[in-house]
Parts: structure tokens; sequence; C-alpha cells
């Protein structure tokens, strides 16, 4: 059997961390199994309906790197075979219709309020010849099953089961003729070949329900795992409160699209001890049976390890270019090739303080500023009272052949021994102020190497001159 899988998301939104792994599982599942990962978006509420959302779905995708197959099935396009369905299952005496006015039904529900029940509609129209009322547009309502039990053996959760008088007569389709989620969601998994479905449990009720109606229409029912929900620090579900909830978000602070896939594939899913599950074997090792089946607590501290982690492995070109924007948005900077050069000569030590895109971009900017700087208030303060000693620097700096990294720190020492009591330090901060417009970088005297001689000599200068 080929596996299917698919990612059905409701455009109503942003991409949430959780669907991302919903799809994360799934596109690993196709992947390890030689299948095909489809992209459903489910469109039918078009009320809440925002092609932004689709887009930002799109993107999010994209930049997590799962690539679907095929075209991008929108529901609401389908939703005349979804009507169809329903009329198939009505001619078959599977599901009939119903004419319960409003007025009807909340006095049903109070019924069932009052006697403590979780099902409310009474059946009135199932099997019956009642005078069809005038003006009524009837909704359909499937025949659940009266008695016996409705089981999913489920790979995360195992075999769970619910009584079948707890199901009601549920609608499948409205009375303008539109699907139901429950109608259009087994309709679209059948007809587009689904095999397996990897979503939150919060849809385990729902399960019971498409079981019922894949049942009725004789069509094999695909293989469900059903994901726990990702918690965050204090146990209760991931939310607003714990911290950034869409994949743009994490994107803007400054993660590496890996890091958040190796991330998101340990919460709620594990290979022995292994943290660092790079993709490749990421694809290779998934499946199902080592999904968690107690919910994962989303830990910052980890992404941030698994983030610098990533980081650090990264070739410079790749860096550079996934953090153009971030140069652009936070320092105004468009990088010339002058500047890629002095990042990629410094590349090492950046990459192995940076635990964000956005540290790596702070970190790096100065190479790409032009005079006159701005120099923020910490090292305005440093350059005050240091004209003398940033005056020495530059006159040493003039006089040597080459300012390598070394000969810039003995530079240092030796005007330090003049000036400052041998305080290394205070020599370093006025350099690093001049040479930044701040007080954050990497090793300063390499920096002064990068930057060569004319330039380190030029922006000394004009922090004496500012
Ligand atoms: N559109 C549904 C959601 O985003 C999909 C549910 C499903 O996986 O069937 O929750």
């Amino acid at each position: 059997m080929s596996v299917v899988t698919r990612f059905p998301p409701s455009p109503t939104g942003f991409m949430h961390v959780g669907n991302a792994r919903t799809a994360l599982f799934n596109w690993l599942y196709a992947r390890n199994m030689g299948g095909k990962f489809v992209v459903r978006i489910e469109d039918t509420d078009r009320k809440r309906h925002s092609s932004a959302a689709v887009e930002a779905i799109m993107d999010g995708l994209e930049w997590l790197g799962l690539d679907h197959d095929g075209e991008v099935i929108s529901q609401f396009s389908r939703q005349k075979r979804h009507a169809e369905i329903a009329q198939k299952m009505i001619d078959n005496g599977q599901a009939y219709y119903c004419y319960c006015s409003p007025q009807e039904l909340s006095e049903m529900r109070e019924l069932a309020k009052n006697e403590g029940r979780k099902t409310f509609y009474d059946r009135r129209w199932r099997d019956t010849n009642l005078p069809i009322p005038e003006g009524v547009e009837p909704v359909v309502r499937i025949k659940a099953p009266l008695d016996g039990v409705t089981t999913i053996n489920d790979k995360v959760q195992g075999e769970v089961s619910v009584n079948n008088d707890q199901l009601d007569d549920f609608i499948i389709l409205r009375s303008d003729a539109t699907p139901t989620y429950m109608l259009s969601v087994v309709v679209d998994d059948h007809d587009m070949g689904i095999t397996h479905i990897l979503r939150g449990d919060d849809h385990l009720n729902n399960t019971f329900r498409q079981k019922v109606i894949f049942d009725a229409l004789g069509w094999e029912v695909p293989v469900f795992a059903h994901l726990p929900l990702i918690h965050g620090a204090d146990g209760g579900k991931f939310s607003k409160r714990h911290g950034a909830q869409s994949v743009q978000e994490y994107r803007e602070m400054g993660y590496l699209p890996e890091a958040l896939v190796n991330y998101l594939l340990r919460l709620g899913w594990s290979h022995g001890d292994d943290e660092v599950i790079p993709r490749d074997k990421a694809i290779e090792w998934f499946n199902l049976e080592n999904i968690g089946k107690a919910p994962a607590k989303f830990d910052f501290a980890k992404l941030d390890s698994l983030n610098a982690h990533y980081i650090n492995e990264s070739g410079a070109e790749s860096l550079i270019e996934q953090a153009l924007p971030f140069y652009e948005q936070r320092h105004g900077i468009t990088l010339d090739e002058l500047a890629k050069s002095r990042i990629t000569q410094g590349i090492d030590e950046l990459k192995s303080r940076a635990k964000t895109l956005l540290q790596f971009v702070d970190e790096s900017a100065f190479y790409a500023k032009a005079l006159p700087f701005v120099y923020n208030e910490k090292a305005l303060k440093n350059l005050n009272d240091a004209d003398e000693i940033l005056q020495a620097l530059k006159t040493a700096f003039e006089n040597t052949d080459e300012l390598t990294s070394d000969k810039v720190q003995e530079i240092c020492k030796a005007v330090a021994d003049e000036f400052k009591d041998s305080k290394l330090g205070n020599v370093a901060m006025p350099l690093r102020a001049a040479l930044t417009g701040t007080t954050v970088s990497p090793s300063i005297f390499h920096a002064a190497e990068i930057l060569g001689m004319q330039e380190t000599c030029a922006r000394i200068q004009a922090a004496i001159d500012r």
C-alpha cells in the first residue's frame, strides 16, 4: 500500500506551531514511507476565510521545507461532490431530511440538558412519514448506529471506543446545501486516497463520527494517529501566555527552519536520547510507534540550544542569505559584497556566539555600516575621554606593516601599559565603540584585522572627530 498523508488547515489566521508540528509529522511519515504528502485547504467557512491566511500557511510550509505533492486542494471547490455523497446516502437510506425548526431543536436541547444526556436530537425525522412542513429547508442527518460501539485502533491512543448511543444523528448537509466539516473531511480524505491521518487529539471525538460515515459508505477507514496536544511549561495547553504561537513569529525572532523542525519533531516524538536530529535522519527514523502518549511541554531553552546548534552548523553563505531581511529591518542596511566578505571572514566567531539570527545580525551589522556612525549610548560613554588612547592606537596601527589580530592585540596591550595601568579592557572598550558603534561584538582584535588598516583607522578618526 502506498502511503498518502495530508495536511488540511483551516485558513482562519496565522500558522500555529501546533499545526506546523502536525504538518511535519504527516510530511515525515510520507517521506519515510516513500508516499505522498498532500495539502488541502479547508476553506468552506467563507465568513472566516482569508487568502492572506492561506498564503501564511503556504509560506510557513515552504519555509519549514515541507514540500507537498500535487496540487493544493480547495475543499470549498468540492462542495458539489460533498452534496452528491449526501444525496447518495439519502438514496441508500443511510441519511434523511430533517425539518425541525430552531424552536423544536432548542426544546430538545433543553430536555436533554434536564435529563443529563449528551445527545439531544430525538431522531423524529428518522424513518417517519410525518407531513413535510411548508417553507422549511431541511438539513440532512446521518442515520448513526443506534446501538453497539464504534472503535478506533489509534496508533497513539491505542484502542478507543465510544458507545454508539453517544453519537447523534449528526448533520452532514446544512439547510443551504453546504456540507458540514464532518462530511467534507471524509469525502475528501477518501477521494484523495488518504491512508494515514495524523492530527491533534482534540479531533478524536470527530473521528468516531467520521468513522460512521466511512462505514456507511463502505469506504476503507484510514489509519489514525492522534497526537497529544502541546502544553506550556505550567502544564496548560500551549497558548499565547506561554509565548509566541505562530511559525511566522519564530521566523521573525531569528529561528532557523531546521531548528524549529528539529524542535517540533522532538515535541512528541523520540529516537532514544537523540536531541539533534537533522532532517535526513528524521526522515529515515520517523515512525508512528515512537510518538509520545503524554503531552509534550514547549521548552524555549531547548529550542534556543537547537537554534544555536543549527546556526553553528550553517555555511556562511546560507546564513547570510537567511539573515539579509534582518539587516534591512533592524539596521536599515543592504549588504554589499564587501560587507558579505567581511562577515564571512568573521563567521566562525559570529556563529559560535549566536543563539538566534537576530543576535548574529546585531553582532555583525557593524561590518556593513558606513561612516559617519551612529554610536549607541553605552558606546558613547566608552568614547568619552578616550581620544588620547584612540589617537595612540591609530598612530601605532598606521606604523605597522600588517594589521593582524595578534598585532592589534599587541598594540592594545602596549597602549594599555602606557595609559591605563595595563588594563587591556580600558583600551579595547573604546576601540570596540569606535569600530562597531556598540559595546557587544566578537573579538575586536579580529574585527580590526577584517576591517583592514584603512577602514579601522578611518573609524577611529571618526570617533575622535565625532
Ligand atoms: N481543518 C481542520 C483543522 O485545522 C483539520 C482537521 C483534520 O485533520 O481533519 O483542525
